[in-house]
């Protein structure tokens, strides 16, 4: 699903104040995987996200996404390839706050091509799925945090990506409201399937998952199953 190999990046290579953030990475997530990333803030998970992501590009080593081989692709092709395999999800949620919650996880359709109708009666059975269905036509501002963040894993789920990507989702919620978009997640990945890496640096965040991997200034510091997953916080 995921294999990378002696990934290098470099912010402003070749001036004075280069930064190497991405340091030699090695990483292969299978397909359905449900895994995080710690470390301290600055070490370079939000980089790698989005590398992952197609956000961002790397500057030497090895990616492939889905067995597509992700360097020097076109604006256009990076575009198709995220709008097809990959979802986010923020810690500030990055809903359009004039669109309703419909219409926010009805939007990577209209990039695809999707008819209005069709696309809103998509947006609505994700938003049942997440337990959302009666506050559809609310504004971002009319929801808690927690079912802002729903809207966002329901936009993230409706193009059915490989894989979703989401970047402190706990960030900005309190921890009452942090277990419950953990358990979103966790059962999301478990129900569809969609490979799920969580970047945190909450441990009891990355104890709900069945993998955490350490960064540490830009080096895999370690990798390693979590035999026990629990969702306690
Ligand atoms: P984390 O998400 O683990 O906090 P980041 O990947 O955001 O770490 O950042 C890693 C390092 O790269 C930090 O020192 C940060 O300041 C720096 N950095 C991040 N983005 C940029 C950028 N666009 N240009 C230059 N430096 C950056
Ligand atoms: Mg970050």
């Amino acid at each position: 699903m995921i294999k990378i190999r002696g990934l290098n990046k470099t912010y402003n290579p070749g001036e004075p104040n280069a930064l190497h953030v991405l340091k030699g990475i090695d990483m292969d997530i299978a397909p359905g995987e449900f895994l995080s990333i710690m470390g301290a803030s600055g070490s370079g998970k939000s980089t790698l996200l989005n590398v992952i992501g197609i956000l961002d590009d790397y500057d030497s080593g090895e990616y492939l996404l889905d067995g597509t081989p992700i360097k020097n692709l076109s604006e256009t092709a990076s575009a198709e390839l995220r709008n097809r395999k990959v979802g986010f999800v923020f810690q500030s949620f990055n809903l359009i706050s004039y669109k309703n919650a419909m219409e926010n996880v009805a939007l990577p359709l209209y990039y695809n091509g999707v008819a209005r109708k069709r696309r809103n009666e998509m947006a609505m059975e994700y938003l049942e799925k997440l337990g959302l269905g009666a506050h559809a036509h609310h504004l971002p501002s009319e929801l808690s945090g927690g079912q802002k963040q729903r809207v966002a894993i329901a936009r993230a789920l409706i193009s059915r990506p490989a894989v979703i990507l989401a970047d402190e989702p706990t960030g900005a919620l309190d921890s009452a409201t942090s277990k419950e978009v953990v358990e979103i997640m966790r059962e999301v990945n478990r129900t569809e399937g969609i490979t799920m890496i969580i970047v945190t640096h909450e441990t009891a965040v990355s104890k709900a998952t069945d993998r955490i991997i350490y960064l540490r200034d830009g080096v895999i510091e370690s990798d390693r199953r979590n035999p026990n997953p629990v969702i306690e916080f």
